[in-house]
């Protein structure tokens, strides 16, 4: 008999580049493994295409026109279909679940993961969205119903693992001087500033060591994938900001550090391929294959670091601003860069116009209290609609071409 216990699994985003990832290290464990519902937003086919190798209970697709499709193509199968956020949040408390993996983009997946959380799974937060919003009040359900949350973010993946294995209290207690935070610096670490604002989504989703998303590969070049890392790393491991330093480390091989008191500094070093935290969180606390290639230390030439240059990533102060003004800040500063980086990605907004809408949005409104969801997804509503308004007369890359003076970014 296995010395495991297989494990059910309900993979929220199973369409994406953390979902496919996952599903890879899966496929080679189907002894530990059983797949109970994939999610997708409107992949239908590509939802369907995974179903049949999978098999799970469910399937769920936003909405019902995709829903009939979907059901079209999965007769005969046995997966049944449900529908947009209630079947996203049934799929995640099934009681048959044990493990849901978060890996929906943006604030979409925030119900869902916290729908995992307060019925005690065992959740692996892909979706740093989701507890950048809401900070608190994820980390209080957490405790409240004893569920496990295990970073999947590389980053934060890395720190766990440089952690001590028994959970002490706060980073002090454990000897923690300084959590030092890597970045690749993304695809415009070194572009003349005055260019950034012609830059193309292509080129910002061109990042050069990993492959991802469109949404984060955007937060990357800008850096705010870095600023909500900070707020995220805060929260899970209980820590302030002023302990934790943003190192710009290019070549992506060591994933994040943690510096002790006696002067040790714990690093953990990988192939930038995210089925390596991807696995060890499906496994832990014991370790599995990943499929990912083994580092060769003979062919890295050299580890370069660098301080973040705080005139071309602008959104990095933004989100440690929003984070050190509280409350409702932080999930502000998510829904304006949700709505900007949508936009740029539309080419409704200059790159450089992203960081300016978020500024923008965060002076015109206040921070309250985030002592609710109601209260939380309230100011999340109001920063979307407020970018929208600020959408109309928004730089795009050919107004600010024409305007030399706002060719860079020219913010406080
Ligand atoms: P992606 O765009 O490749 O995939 C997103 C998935 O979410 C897809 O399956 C999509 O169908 C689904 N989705 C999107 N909008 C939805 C909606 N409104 N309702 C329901 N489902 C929706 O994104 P990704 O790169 O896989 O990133 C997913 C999350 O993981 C993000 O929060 C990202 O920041 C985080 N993350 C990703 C990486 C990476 O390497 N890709 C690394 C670290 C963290
Ligand atoms: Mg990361």
């Amino acid at each position: 008999m296995a010395d495991f216990q297989q494990q059910t699994v309900t993979i929220l985003g199973a369409t994406g580049s953390i979902g496919t990832s996952t599903l890879d290290v899966i496929r080679r464990h189907p002894d530990r493994f059983r797949v109970h519902a994939l999610t997708a937003h409107r992949q239908v086919e590509a939802l369907a295409q995974l179903c049949r190798q999978f098999s799970p209970v469910y399937a769920v697709i936003a909405d019902e026109r995709s829903a009939s499709e979907l059901e079209q193509l999965l007769r005969g199968t046995g997966t049944k279909v449900l529908v947009g956020e209630e079947g996203l949040c049934q799929v995640a408390e099934d009681s048959f679940v044990d493990t849901v993996m978060a890996a929906i983009v943006g604030a979409a997946g925030l119900a869902p993961t916290l729908a995992a959380i307060r019925e005690g799974k065992r959740v692996l937060l892909a979706n740093k969205e989701a507890l950048v919003m809401s900070g608190q009040l994820f980390m209080d359900a957490v405790s409240a119903h004893g569920a496990t949350l295990l970073p999947i973010d590389s980053e934060h993946n890395a720190i766990f693992q440089c952690l001590p294995p028994e959970r002490v209290r706060t980073p002090e207690q454990a000897g923690v001087a300084r959590i030092l935070l890597t970045a690749s610096g993304g695809p415009f670490r070194e572009t003349p500033l005055e260019n950034l604002h012609k830059v193309t989504p292509e080129q910002a989703c061109a990042h050069p060591n990993w492959s991802m998303g469109r949404k984060i590969s955007v937060d990357s070049a800008t850096m705010m994938n870095k600023g909500l890392e900070l707020i995220e790393a805060c929260w899970l491991f209980n820590t302030e900001p002023e302990r934790i330093q943003v190192h710009v480390h290019p070549e992506s091989i060591i994933h994040s550090m943690v510096e002790y008191c006696d002067g040790s500094v714990l690093a953990q070093l990988g192939s930038p391929d995210m089925r390596t935290p991807i696995a060890h969180a499906l496994s832990w606390p014991e370790r599995i294959d990943a499929g990912v290639e083994p580092l060769d230390l003979f062919e890295l030439a050299s580890f370069n670091f660098q301080r973040p240059d705080p005139e071309r990533f602008p959104c990095l102060r933004l989100a440690a601003e929003a984070f050190a003004a509280g409350g409702t800040f932080p999930a502000v500063l998510n829904a304006a860069n949700e709505i900007a980086v949508q936009a740029f990605l539309e080419g409704r907004l200059a790159f450089t116009g992203i960081p300016w809408l978020i500024e923008q949005v965060l002076s015109d409104m206040n921070p309250v209290p985030a002592d609710s969801m109601e209260a939380i997804l309230e100011q999340d509503g109001e920063a979307r609609s407020r970018a929208g308004e600020l959408l109309k007369v928004a730089p795009t890359t050919a107004a600010m071409s024409s305007f030399p003076e706002n060719s860079g970014v020219k913010l406080s």
